[in-house]
């Protein structure tokens, strides 16, 4: 989508706790989504440009309080760049139409990837239809 904003533009549609985690690449308390426990089919699409990015079918729980999927839906639309903040070196995972942090991928998922995306539920919109 591509979709540029500034900051101002994006604070206005954006909650404070959205715009933090896409725009400041903050992170949300563990256990205290609305997604980390939740099991029904659905499609999560960001919450800053409404690009679909996970399903429900890649959903796994990790135990850590954050919502994780082994694979996006399509790899194009998460984008992904080395994050050394906070004394470690991450992987930061991106919304590729706007350029929202989403959160982090790790080497230590199930199968069939192996890779457990640890996102946060603020940074998604869930939607059970699929459309
Ligand atoms: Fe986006």
């Amino acid at each position: 989508m591509g979709m540029q904003k500034t900051d101002d533009e994006w604070r206005q549609v954006l909650t404070p706790e959205r715009f933090h985690v896409l725009r400041e690449a903050g992170t949300e308390p563990p256990f205290t989504g609305a997604y980390w426990d939740d099991h029904g089919a659905g499609v999560y699409r960001c919450a800053g440009c409404g690009a679909e990015l996970f399903s429900s079918d890649d959903k796994f729980d990790s135990g850590t309080g954050w919502p994780s999927f082994t694979c996006p839906v399509d790899e194009e639309r998460v984008g992904a760049r080395e994050d050394v903040s906070h004394g470690m070196r991450r992987i930061e995972v991106v919304c590729t139409g706007c350029g929202g942090h989403l959160g982090h991928v790790f080497p230590d998922g199930p199968q069939p990837t192996g890779l457990r995306y640890c996102i946060n539920s603020c940074a998604l919109d869930k939607s059970s239809d699929g459309a």
